[in-house]
């Protein structure tokens, strides 16, 4: 039986879907302005990771991941690069979304976008002022009534008092109540507008993924999930929304990530300590980032610095050598202990994850299996008798979203390619676009796709 640990009751609940045999899950995507860091990669892991398990117990799930396509943070961005800002975020969304491919993350079942959902979001926005739950200004603002929500604060466990002591309204702002948050923001001059009933404009952060939400799943989902710090306000925001707008309970159980450190502080574009997804990948394999998120608790800060990166990839090394073929002179091996170690292992696994994803445990489970192969190898098992216990190694792996391939640059063809790439790198510097071209078909003929940005060129097999 799944236990998962809930935010909004503090508690490790055993999981019970709304439907038999189907999950619900929305987590909180990006902000499309810029390169995707190795902190949001460990979001994306931790929820692949949830995702995966639930489909090995034979769950259907439906996943929706929503992009932040219309931002403040966008709208600056796209000013300074003089591009137009839903083209600058959809550049970032198909980048991000190769980011993900990677990493070996299951594309979502749905992948929502902000500017595609805009009359959803008007018609919620309208149906909360309706009932009373939300106001709009002079000004074309309109805002979330948080008096009249009579558990806001449910989630954070935060009393409305409490919060109203550390806040005002700031000039400007026609708000009733200091804590009082904004659905839809008036357009200021020269910036992206959408029409509505209040004016032009466009929403306020939190409104769009509630109106997603239940565009995507409906009105009750089973899972929602994001980084721990979006517990307050945003996820606080969307529940205090779609439970005014629909009178019923939002999602049944709130998963949150912990936060990726280096250096002890969170990763993030205010503090300059970014590593992007693509660096990192340039450096070490998917599989090591993996491998580092499930070495951790996906609730608690996750370390991110050279030692347990390498930590990280000496268990995958590690995890590899079961998929060793037997010895050229292997003769045979009594493989009924091999079945138990199976089976075993098999046992141990499930426990472990289904103890609020205790994927470090599931990872001592691999171990006892690597142990078991490796000992009946040395001891003169053949292909054929290591073979089952491969393959449910392998499967199980695979729940956990490892690939166990060899690296890049460790075949003949990898470094024919890594050399073509140099070759093309340098005959671009020279202005030999020609040269450069042919190496690109060639490699493309090769069955492999380059991809050039600011941090250099990577690619990978088509
Ligand atoms: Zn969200």
């Amino acid at each position: 039986m799944l236990k998962i640990y809930n935010t909004l009751t503090r508690k490790t609940e055993e999981f019970q879907t709304l439907e038999p045999n189907l999950v619900k899950i929305y987590v909180c995507g990006v902000t499309v302005y810029n390169d995707a860091h190795v902190g949001h990669a460990m979001s994306a892991i931790v929820f692949d990771i949830i995702r995966r398990y639930l489909i090995y117990k034979n769950y259907e799930v439906k996943f929706v991941m929503n992009y932040t396509d219309v931002d403040d943070k966008i709208i600056n961005r796209a000013k300074q690069l003089g591009e137009e800002p839903l083209k600058l975020s959809q550049r970032y969304i198909d980048d991000y979304a190769n980011d993900l491919k990677n990493l070996n993350v299951l594309p979502a079942t749905a992948t929502p976008q902000v500017s595609k959902t805009m009359p959803l979001i008007i018609k919620f926005i309208e149906g909360l002022i309706q009932k009373g739950y939300a106001y709009a200004a002079e000004n074309g603002d309109v805002y979330f009534r948080v008096t009249k929500d009579e558990d806001y604060g449910r989630l954070s466990n935060r009393k409305l008092d409490d919060m109203q002591a550390g806040a005002r309204i700031e000039v400007g702002e026609q708000k009733e109540h200091p804590m009082d948050f904004a659905l839809w923001k008036a357009a200021k001059d020269g910036e992206i507008f959408w029409e509505s009933p209040w004016g032009k404009g466009r929403p306020g952060w939190h409104i769009e993924c509630s109106a997603m939400n239940l565009a995507e799943l409906g009105e009750q989902i089973d899972i929602h999930g994001g980084g721990n710090d979006l517990i307050f306000p945003h996820h606080e925001n969307e529940i205090a929304q779609t439970e005014s707008y629909t009178g019923k309970e939002f999602s049944r159980y709130w998963i949150h990530n912990g936060m990726l450190q280096l250096g002890g502080e969170k990763m993030s574009k205010s503090l300059g300590n970014i590593v992007s997804i693509k660096e990192f990948l340039s450096t070490r394999s998917a599989d090591v980032m993996r491998m580092l998120v499930l070495n951790g608790t996906y609730r608690a800060p996750l370390m991110f610095n050279d030692e347990t990166l390498d930590a990280a990839e000496r268990n995958v090394e590690r995890l590899k050598s079961a998929l060793k073929p037997a010895s050229a002179s292997a003769s045979g091996y009594n493989s009924d202990s091999l079945s138990a170690s199976i089976e075993s292992a098999k046992k141990n696994f499930t426990e472990a994850m289904d103890n609020d994803f205790n994927t470090a445990g599931a990872v001592a489970a691999l171990f006892e299996l690597v142990k078991a192969i490796n000992t009946a190898r040395d001891n003169g098992a053949t292909n054929e008798q290591l073979k089952p216990a491969q393959e449910a190694f392998k499967e199980l792996t695979n729940v956990l979203g490892l690939k166990l391939e060899d690296k890049q640059g460790s075949s003949e063809k990898d470094a024919e390619v890594n050399a073509l790439i140099a070759e093309r790198n340098e005959a671009r510097k020279q202005k030999n676009w020609k040269r450069s071209d042919e190496i690109r078909d060639q490699l493309k003929e090769m069955g492999v796709t380059i991809e050039d940005s600011k941090d250099g060129t990577t690619w990978r097999y088509s």
